[in-house]
């Protein structure tokens, strides 16, 4: 092994990952006094978060009456009661003090007339369980993301919280006690720092990129949840992938739900406004698996738009020049520019796209890591937290509603640091690390670094996207799943035959996009196995040979844990069927009606 140049730190925190998940985080762990340590890849405000347009949801009431409880009854619908009632309380409940306290700390939101926070309609959002379409995304113009990303930045530095900008984590440390902190690499030296923590919190983002077609950053390579799965923890409902409606079609990138919050509307090849046939109440605003669904199946049927009948029409060109300015001005420079498209005056060509990815790595709603052991399903792990869209709290279950991760990113971002005055105590000192503590990373560092095989990190990783879009997409049939699985599992064997071509530690991008591929590969596998063996449709996750819900047999959560030898086990753990007070009652499960 290659003699590394290794700095040990020591933190009460660490927090890996600088997007809005991790950055809430951060910021309450100093505000509390822990001394904590944030490991970023890319520098904070390039972080996923940014490009969040829509809104951040929050029963505020501000344009028309709202409450939480409808609010979570919306959440456990959209979830199509695979979420955890207990955790979509708290977060509902906690929606609204999460969205003043935003407020305060200088996020610019869009105002009212008279000066309230401006609130849109937003996808499966609704009055009075399920009447219709209530004004409850909080948004600033179309920049919500990055609007709270820079607020939260700026707030951390003001409480001084300690920042490694383009550290590349790379495994957690774990010993018999649980998760002792984390190695990571900084990529401008080469350096390999160990930092050692009393909590590890990771908040690494999503997996888009296991698709070829996503809205998501090139970053988003589930690094923590592959973390998780290193160390022998299970990863949960990796199966539930959310397609967008509308990304720009060629292009995958993302024009905002909001757009139709704000009166757009699809049409297939008869200019027909085909939703209103699959969701005669929500219509163009039902939640995004139905709307994808509903595309998909106009664009089957031959009611496609374009020479090859291949996508659909999303128009916004009779909301005028004077709304799509103000409200929607990104989505319209976006249209423009990768579409070609002026939206004040043609449609914009659009295709569903992978978006989200409601799997990860399983919590309760006090942000703690959960490995079930026999009989106790909720155990958890000492010393690990995870939030954001890396976790699997789970508020989302199948299904995620549009404008509810940006709420989870801040509602848990800052109940793990709540609960980290419960669990540890500033400045405690630490136990030396085992001998062993960084072998894991090293070797694995080690061991991609003198890759000399004959394929690059660009042709395995080419044969994964292109395998998980067409075998694990919108729909799903036990045949395409099966093949799928097997020739995933012929390419993550391929991974033993990878070439670097850079030997270097220093800004080595051949390297990070190596590490990047094998985090993907688990996350995909992950996926695929766990929805070859779903038999039934529940949210994202719609099979064709199992058309029907089956709360009966499969009202359960997927555990799949992922070897070195890229297999996949599966079990499963239970749904929370309980709230957690009393102030609202289990919303017993019921078909979705839209
Ligand atoms: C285009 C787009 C629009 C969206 N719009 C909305 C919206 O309007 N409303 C809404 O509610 N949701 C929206 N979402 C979803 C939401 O934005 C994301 O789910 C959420 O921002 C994820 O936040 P996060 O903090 O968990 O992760 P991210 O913002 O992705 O941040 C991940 C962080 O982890 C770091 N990291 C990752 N791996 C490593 C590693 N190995 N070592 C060190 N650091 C690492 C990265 O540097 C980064 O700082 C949108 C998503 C997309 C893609």
């Amino acid at each position: 092994m290659a003699a590394y140049n290794i700095v040990d730190h020591e933190y009460d925190v660490v927090v890996v990952g600088a997007g809005g998940a991790g950055l809430r985080a951060t910021f309450g762990m100093v505000q509390q006094g822990f001394k904590t340590a944030c490991i970023t890849k890319v520098f904070p405000t390039r972080s996923h978060t940014v490009a969040a347009q829509g809104g951040v949801a929050a029963s505020l009431g501000n344009i028309g009456e709202d409450n939480w409880v409808w609010h979570m009854y919306d959440t456990v619908k959209g979830s199509d009661w695979l979420g955890d009632q207990d955790a979509i309380e708290y977060m509902c409940r906690e929606a609204a003090p999460a969205i003043r306290e935003l407020e305060h700390y200088g996020v610019p939101f869009s105002r009212t007339p008279e000066g309230k926070i401006y609130q849109r309609p937003f996808g499966g959002h609704m009055r009075n369980f399920g009447e219709a379409p209530v004004q409850r995304a909080c948004a600033a113009a179309d920049r919500t993301g990055h609007a709270i990303l820079h607020t939260l930045y700026q707030q951390s530095l003001k409480h001084k919280a300690e920042f490694f900008i383009e550290y590349f984590g790379i495994d957690l440390m774990m010993d018999e006690s649980g998760c002792r902190g984390v190695v990571a690499l900084d990529m401008a030296t080469g350096t390999i720092h160990r930092f050692k923590a009393q909590m590890t919190v990771i908040a690494t983002g999503g997996y888009g990129r296991a698709y070829f077609s996503c809205t998501s950053a090139h970053t988003c390579t589930g690094d923590g949840n592959a973390m998780a799965a290193r160390a022998g923890l299970p990863l949960q409902d990796m199966e539930f992938v959310q397609f967008h409606p509308t990304g720009v079609y060629g292009a995958g990138v993302l024009i905002t739900e909001g757009s139709r919050g704000e009166g757009g509307y699809l049409t297939n090849s008869n200019g027909e406004r085909f939703m209103e046939r699959y969701a005669p109440t929500a219509k163009d605003l039902a939640s995004r698996d139905v709307v994808s669904r509903s595309m998909t199946l106009e664009i089957r049927e031959g009611r496609g738009v374009g020479p090859e009948k291949d996508h659909i029409f999303l128009h916004l060109e009779h909301l005028g020049p004077e709304v799509l300015h103000q409200r929607l001005p990104g989505i319209t420079e976006s249209a423009k520019v990768f579409a070609g498209v002026d939206a004040t005056k043609a449609p914009i060509p659009v295709l569903p796209t992978v978006h989200y990815n409601m799997g990860g790595i399983p919590t309760n709603y006090m942000a703690e890591v959960i490995r079930p052991l026999p009989g106790q399903p909720d155990a958890t792990v000492p010393g690990l937290m995870a939030i954001g869209e890396a976790a699997s709290v789970s508020v989302h279950g199948a299904n995620r509603l549009g404008a509810n991760s940006l709420l989870d990113i801040v509602v848990f971002g800052r109940a793990a640091a709540l609960r980290c005055r419960d669990l540890i105590k500033k400045g405690a000192p630490h136990r030396p690390l085992g001998k062993d503590a960084s072998a894991l990373a090293l070797s694995r560092l080690d061991r991609i670094l003198n890759a000399n095989g004959s394929q690059t990190t660009a042709m395995i990783r080419k044969n994964m996207q292109r395998t998980m879009q067409n075998d694990a997409a919108v729909f799903r049939a036990s045949k395409t799943l099966k093949e799928g699985m097997d020739k995933m599992a012929q390419i993550a064997g391929t991974l033993a035959d990878l070439k670097l071509s850079d030997r270097s530690l220093v800004f080595n991008t051949d390297l990070i996009e190596a590490l990047e591929l094998e985090n993907l590969m688990a996350c995909a596998l992950a996926t695929i196995v766990g929805a070859e063996a779903r038999h039934e449709s529940r949210g994202g996750h719609a099979h064709e040979d199992y058309p029907n819900r089956d709360d009966e047999n499969w009202m359960k959560h997927t555990l799949a844990w992922v070897d070195d030898k890229w297999q996949v086990k599966l079990d499963y753990r239970p749904v929370h069927a309980y709230t957690l007070t009393n102030d609202v009652e289990y919303i017993k499960p019921k078909a979705r009606v839209y």
